[in-house]
């Protein structure tokens, strides 16, 4: 017999195995599956999708929007049907980097449709459905979690592959919710060098475990400047110490990127889709064949 321990998150008690003489993940007992978590919301009766990946990262600015949407657009070049869930509901890095608009994501009384990117990525985001994208939102976070999770149960995701949910920052109400609610097959941790990485690593990784969620691997953001004449890497915030973390916490280094201005520029023009040398399409494959 397990230890169980109880959690409360948002006012819901759960129950997590802390320790067992057996594998509960392929044990279909009752005692057992009690002791998997809670139950996850049910996705819309119309809606397909293959798999769902995380995108977290410790603290806001760090690039996680630019990673969720870059991942995006690799697995959508790849073949793939791709959907992008944007749960850092108040700031509008999603749709900016798509170009899209407010008032493109629609609903009727089945439920709620997905705006669509030039290149058929599926987007939901509350920018898309609020009428003007200067809106602020000031929510309570118990608020900004039930939308989060409307954007699960009530959008009629259509046949997608990978749906990309782009958490808001740390471990607050919305991310908890997220691996709640949600049936999560991964996440990817994203940083950068002057973030406290091991700490944040550390965080975000106990999170996952808590919610048995694996970690397909960390991402490191904005890791250097190449220079445009000699084509020097200059490491801006001091040497990246994140292969050390990589290693220490087991986890596969998807990507370092640098900071890029012509990036930021697509970005900032709606045009991410453009971009010609995606420096994501490797962790995207890792990505894959790890949710294999
Ligand atoms: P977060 O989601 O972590 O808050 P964002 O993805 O919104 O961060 O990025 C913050 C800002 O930094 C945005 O303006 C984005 O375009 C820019 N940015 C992020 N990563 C890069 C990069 N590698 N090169 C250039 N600009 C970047």
């Amino acid at each position: 017999m397990g230890i169980v321990i109880f959690m409360s998150f948002l006012g819901k008690d759960f129950e997590m195995a802390q320790e067992c003489t057996h594998d509960c993940g392929s044990c279909s007992s009752a005692d057992c599956n009690s002791r998997k978590g809670p139950q996850k919301d049910k996705l819309h009766e119309k809606s397909k999708i293959g798999k769902i990946i995380g995108v977290v990262s410790g603290k806001g600015g760090v690039g996680k929007s630019m990673v969720s949407s870059l991942l995006a657009v690799a697995l959508n070049r790849a073949g793939y049907r791709v959907g992008i869930l944007d749960a850092d509901i108040t700031g509008p890095s999603i749709p900016k980097a798509f170009g899209l608009k407010s008032g493109t994501v629609e609903g009727d009384e089945n439920g709620l449709y997905p705006a669509r990117t030039p290149g058929g990525i599926d987007v939901v985001s509350l920018n898309l459905l609020l009428p003007d994208e200067t809106s602020p939102v000031i929510w309570r976070g118990p608020v900004i979690a039930g939308t989060v999770k409307q954007f699960y149960t009530d959008v009629i995701w259509d046949n997608i592959d990978y749906l990309i949910v782009d958490c808001p920052p740390g471990t607050g109400d919305v991310p908890l919710t997220v691996f709640q609610s949600f049936k999560v097959d991964g996440v990817v941790i994203v940083s950068s060098p002057q973030d406290l990485v091991a700490m944040i690593v550390k965080k975000a990784a106990n999170m996952a475990n808590m919610m048995e969620v694996p970690v397909l691997g960390l991402v490191e953001n904005m890791s250097f400047v190449r220079c445009p004449d000699c084509g020097k890497e200059i490491y801006l915030f001091g040497e990246s110490h994140i292969e050390e973390i990589a290693k220490e916490f087991g986890y596969p280094l998807l990507a370092k990127l640098p900071i890029d201005p012509a990036l930021a520029a697509l970005v900032d023009a709606g045009k991410i889709e453009q971009i010609e040398k995606l420096p994501v399409t490797d962790a995207a494959e890792a990505i894959v064949a790890a949710l294999k």
